[in-house]
């Protein structure tokens, strides 16, 4: 007897009532997994997909503080320990007014296998707050911290639980909730927390990683086809810490990025966006990507609109989950579209995702080509652990030899299992078969 991926899409839906997201990468995963499952009895004895689909352990909580105004607020923080397999759970917080805890259990179930799939002996983890930093002082997001920090200190650790950032959450809130934590634990634990300033433990990279990582995939694929990023047009979306360092990085390599993009609209400049500026005013201004079209000649603003109709041969959604529907895959293969590579996490909806595919289009998931961030979270537990700090280059180097290993095994676990060139079973079968057989060897826990 195998599993019968229908009936347990089923169950999880009746079992998680209200949590589409979490169901939307419940199904991606177990879908893709079908012909590891058709061909492996053992993980349905040892009831591998209703234990890995349970987290651990999810701890809520209250958050309450005071704004400048004296003002009292109360929001709700969690925490997400999914799975602690393959090691500590791992994963970053998410500061934003849409969290809830399914939001959470789909980011830590990909987490699970993004960070398998690094090969850096991390579990899965996840956690955030419905708290939304936009507008707020610094003192009213480091009270909010501190407050958020009062109750997540007692479950996590450098063995245990170690949180990074995520949408709302950088190297200034990764700050506070260091402080805050090193406050009430009395100890100078470095490696409880990654993506922290350069000061305390903070790894160099770490802030351009996801961006560079996904770039480095893109590249990878490319030359897989005998061509290279430099001369292609690409198209950029969201403008927060992933997107603003893959347009970095894509420019280093000789592509022009013509778009990025906010919750407002998007930017389009045929001229190639100016890294420098645009990092200025998201980084040191905190502004908005309609701030850079006033300042820029060649670019323009389009109030409301998401840039995937612009044209480009490879395309970088970086913003958020679901930023890309059946008919914005539809403007993509107008333009000419070849390559995808999700910066965010789940970016595209399981309808584009398949039109895509469908159409021709080389589709990398998030858990592959965005898995730089976390791996180079793991590479600064490594430098905290060791007391150690190495160079942005080595760091660097570090992180492209991953991503080209991450590249490498979802081909080989795609060809395995019969999906030649499919990257979103070969992401999922590798990562899903290492977690489950480790599963099995831990024994029923
Ligand atoms: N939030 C990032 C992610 O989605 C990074 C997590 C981490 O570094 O732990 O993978």
């Amino acid at each position: 007897m195998a599993y019968n991926v229908a009936e347990q899409i089923e169950r999880m839906k009746a079992k998680n009532p209200a949590e589409p997201e979490f169901i939307q990468a419940v199904s991606e995963v177990l879908e893709s997994v079908a012909p590891v499952l058709a061909q492996r009895p053992d993980y349905e004895e040892a009831a591998i997909l209703e234990r890995i689909t349970e987290p651990e352990r999810i701890i809520s909580f209250r958050v309450p503080w005071a704004d400048d105004a004296g003002r009292i607020h109360v929001n709700r923080g969690y925490r997400v320990e999914f799975s602690s397999t393959l090691g500590p759970y791992k994963g970053g917080l998410r500061f934003h007014p849409a969290v809830t805890q399914g939001m959470l259990k789909f980011l830590g179930f990909e987490q699970i296998f993004k960070n398998a799939l690094t090969g850096q002996g991390i579990g899965g983890g996840k956690g955030g707050a419905d708290f939304n930093p936009k507008g707020r002082s610094d003192a009213e997001v480091m009270r909010f911290c501190q407050s958020f920090m009062t109750e997540l200190f007692r479950h996590i650790g450098p063995n245990t639980d170690v949180p990074a950032g995520d949408m709302g959450v950088g190297g200034r809130e990764i700050g506070y909730l260091f402080g805050a934590y090193k406050r009430l634990a009395n100890r100078f634990d470095a490696g409880v927390l990654t993506g922290k300033p350069l000061s305390f433990g903070g790894s160099l990279a770490r802030t351009q990683a996801t961006g560079y990582g996904v770039v480095y995939f893109a590249q990878r694929i490319l030359e897989e086809r005998g061509e290279a990023l430099d001369g292609k047009r690409v198209l950029v979306s969201g403008s927060g810490n992933v997107a603003l360092y893959a347009v970095e990085k894509a420019e280093q390599l000789g592509a022009t990025v013509v778009s990025v993009s906010d919750s407002s609209g998007a930017v389009y400049d045929p001229a190639g966006i100016d890294f420098e500026l645009i990092r200025h005013i998201k980084e040191d201004l905190r502004g908005r990507v309609s701030d850079y079209a006033e300042q820029r000649s060649s670019a323009e603003y389009y109030d409301g609109a998401r840039p995937w109709g612009f044209g480009g041969e490879v395309a970088l959604p970086c913003a958020t989950q679901n930023e890309l529907e059946a008919a914005d895959a539809r403007a993509l293969l107008n333009g000419g579209v070849q390559v995808l590579a999700e910066g965010a996490n789940m970016p595209t909806t399981i309808e584009a995702t398949e039109m895509l595919q469908g159409a021709g289009v080389v589709f990398a998931p998030g858990k592959a080509a965005n898995a730089g961030g976390v791996a180079t979270s793991a590479l600064e537990m490594s430098q905290n652990a060791a007391r150690s700090r190495w160079a942005f280059e080595e760091v660097d180097a570090k992180l492209h030899g991953i991503m080209e290993d991450i590249y490498e095994r979802c081909v080989a676990a795609a060809d395995t299992y019969g999906h030649p060139g499919n990257l979103v079973v070969g992401a999922n079968c590798a990562a899903f078969t290492e977690v489950a057989d480790a599963m099995i060897a831990q024994g029923l826990v």
